[in-house]
């Protein structure tokens, strides 16, 4: 038996965190993400420019590494989250939010007051 694992090559333990990074990535704080930690799988090792276009206009945008950084680190943003929307429609978005929830509430107090 003893001869048997001798033979067994011993496998190179893989420190992802080794890997060399791409150019122009923002490396994560992985204690920042730690608290961070709804995921299921390995935390990432950096942020790259993400590429999508906006879910309401349809415009071409760039979240980067750095605003990536911002959202999951100092806001501690849901992990899984990506942008989806341009500047000017998020706020938009957030304007419309803002006035349904005002009219719900009005509505409720007014539901109430009866
Ligand atoms: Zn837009």
């Amino acid at each position: 038996m003893e001869k048997r694992r001798a033979r067994i090559p011993v496998k190179e333990s893989f420190d992802v965190y080794s890997l060399p990074v791409p150019v122009g990535a923002v490396l994560t704080d992985r204690d920042a993400l730690a608290r961070n930690n709804n995921t299921y799988g390995l935390l990432p090792l950096f942020y790259v420019d993400y590429a999508f276009n906006c879910r309401d206009c349809g415009c071409a945008q760039i979240w980067t590494g750095k605003q990536q950084k911002w959202w999951y680190e100092i806001m501690q943003g849901n992990i899984n989250s990506v942008a989806i929307r341009c500047r000017p429609c998020r706020k938009a978005e957030q304007q419309r939010k803002k006035l349904a929830r005002e009219a719900h509430l009005n509505g409720l107090a007014a539901k109430h007051k009866q």
